[in-house]
């Protein structure tokens, strides 16, 4: 356990493997429930809204924030991706989480360290196809840190939605006794996704950067006036993105919510969902069209 300098502080931060196993257990033998909140730190207002509905429903309260290395490609953001510990911290204090779970690289992925998890199908569009180590990464760390901390509940945000559709596959194919909760995407109050990533942008970037919401925004009024064309939508969308200066699209697709298979018309629920790069930060984005 690792001391803490101020003596009012109520989490208490854990960074080895067995101590954390040795708490959850203890919690179990108590009969508490365990809700366990998986980040990567840097939090903001998305990240407390899914810890929020944890204290809400279950007795003790798990949040882990390590920044995940398998999950990153070679040229991706690692190293730059931005740590806040103490703030963080501060703010888990404030909140009353029970526990940070915060392990090293070297204690989660000791040398020699040989298994990763893959999930099939569902992670070769959208953001795998531009990450192709994502969800092998993520579904690997994902399951790791159930085996520690042995959650009864977890809570994910539908920011990452296809990460979501990753995580409630591994535990229906394995058999993970953990109940998944999707948490429904936050945003700043002028429509701008939040994300640790938002740190990065300039005040012009950060203003370039809401031509993602404007546009799913947009596509969303012309498919309540009737227009079911993903051809005309998908137009739309990439139109009002490209006519923002600074902007690169990755992806745009619009597509079955669980499958991820590309449609031609907007019928049934439908998934639009968008990654592009603002400045030096891909941002993602995305909305749901219920049945129409
Ligand atoms: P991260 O630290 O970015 O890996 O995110 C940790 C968790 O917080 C994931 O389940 C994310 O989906 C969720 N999350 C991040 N940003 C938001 C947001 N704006 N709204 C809801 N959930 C979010």
């Amino acid at each position: 356990m690792i001391e803490t300098k101020n003596s009012t502080r109520r989490v208490t931060v854990i960074s080895s493997i067995s101590e954390m196993k040795e708490i959850s257990q203890s919690f179990q033998k108590q009969n508490l429930t365990i809700g366990l909140v998986p980040t990567m730190g840097c939090l903001h207002e998305g990240h407390l809204s899914l810890i929020k509905k944890s204290l809400e429903s279950c007795d003790k309260t798990v949040v882990s924030i390590f920044v995940n290395p398998t999950q990153f490609g070679p040229k991706e953001d690692l190293e730059s991706y931005p740590r806040q510990f103490e703030n963080d911290i501060e703010k888990l204090d404030e909140i009353g989480v029970d526990i940070l779970f915060h392990p090293s690289k070297e204690e989660m992925y000791p040398t020699g360290y040989k298994t990763f998890v893959e999930v099939k199908n569902i992670t070769e569009q959208l953001c795998g196809k531009s990450r192709p180590d994502l969800f092998q990464g993520v579904a690997t760390v994902v399951l790791k840190l159930f085996n520690i901390v042995q959650p009864y509940n977890a809570f994910f945000g539908e920011k990452d939605w296809q990460q979501l559709a990753v995580i409630e596959t591994l535990v229906k194919d394995i058999n993970l006794d953990v109940a998944i909760i999707r948490v429904p995407l936050v945003r700043e109050n002028d429509g701008l996704a939040m994300s640790s990533r938002n740190r990065y942008l300039s005040v012009q970037e950060r203003q370039t950067a809401l031509s993602l919401s404007r546009s799913l925004q947009k596509a969303q009024d012309h498919i309540r006036q009737g227009i079911t064309s993903v051809k005309i939508i998908s137009n739309l969308i990439q139109q009002n993105i490209l006519e923002t200066e600074g902007t690169k699209i990755d992806y745009i697709s619009i597509c079955d919510p669980l499958s991820f298979k590309e449609k031609e018309q907007i019928r049934g629920r439908t998934l639009i969902a968008l990654a592009v790069k603002v400045g030096p930060s891909r941002l993602i984005d995305n909305c749901i069209i219920e049945e129409i």
